[in-house]
């Protein structure tokens, strides 16, 4: 998810950097030679409507996943990115809601679930890396009860509202296989999809 002002131009860096093919690297340093942002599907991918699977348990390699999607959701910039969107089909999101100037705050969620929402709702300019500058209000529950596991694989159970419950609600949607331009008229989401493919092909022919 982008923040939904409509001010975010920085451009979007989509390529992985080359893998270090030098030898007699320390596990550790090729561990993180190998962290890297990896490329963010749109709309209108197939991938994209696909419900994401459970984890069985959290692993090093599913800290690996979370710390690429970190770094790519960084890099984009956004401040949360389901796993689905960079083209793993699993239950895990990361997220990052500090704002400028504040210190990371990187939260990581595993199977997530909401177990309450209240029903107030609130709207929300929302925007999402999947369908780049393009930004329209969802309205949705103000604050929800979620419960996940953390990057530790340790469970955590907590009340989400305000941009948090916005943003999970968001991400947790791309793991129904649910973009937010779903909940927007046919008349909206057509044209936002074919922004996005008309940018998409400007990039791709350079
Ligand atoms: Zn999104």
């Amino acid at each position: 998810m982008r923040h939904g002002n409509g001010q975010i131009r920085a451009p979007r860096l989509l390529d992985a950097p080359p893998q270090s093919p030098h030898l007699d690297l320390s596990p550790l340093r090729a561990y993180l030679l190998s962290m890297a942002i990896r490329p963010i599907l749109t709309v209108p991918n197939p991938i994209l409507k696909q419900v994401s699977e459970p984890v069985d348990k959290v692993t090093d390699e599913t800290r690996a996943l979370m710390d690429d999607m970190l770094e790519t959701m960084y890099a984009a910039p956004g401040i949360g990115l389901a796993a689905v969107q960079v083209g793993v089909p699993i239950n895990v999101i990361v997220m990052d809601l500090a704002r400028d100037g504040e210190a990371p705050q990187a939260q990581y969620f595993v199977n997530p679930e909401i177990l309450e929402d209240v029903e107030d709702v609130q709207p929300y300019d929302e925007g999402c890396l999947s369908v780049p500058d393009v930004f329209d209000t969802v309205e949705r529950a103000e604050r929800v009860k979620i419960t996940y596991l953390d990057y530790d694989g340790k469970r955590v159970t907590e009340w989400a509202e305000g941009l948090y419950a916005v943003c999970i609600q968001h991400e947790m949607d791309h793991l129904k296989g649910i973009v937010f331009i779903d909940y927007l008229s046919r008349l909206k989401r057509d044209r936002a999809v074919k922004k996005v493919m008309k940018a998409e092909k400007l990039k791709a022919t350079g």
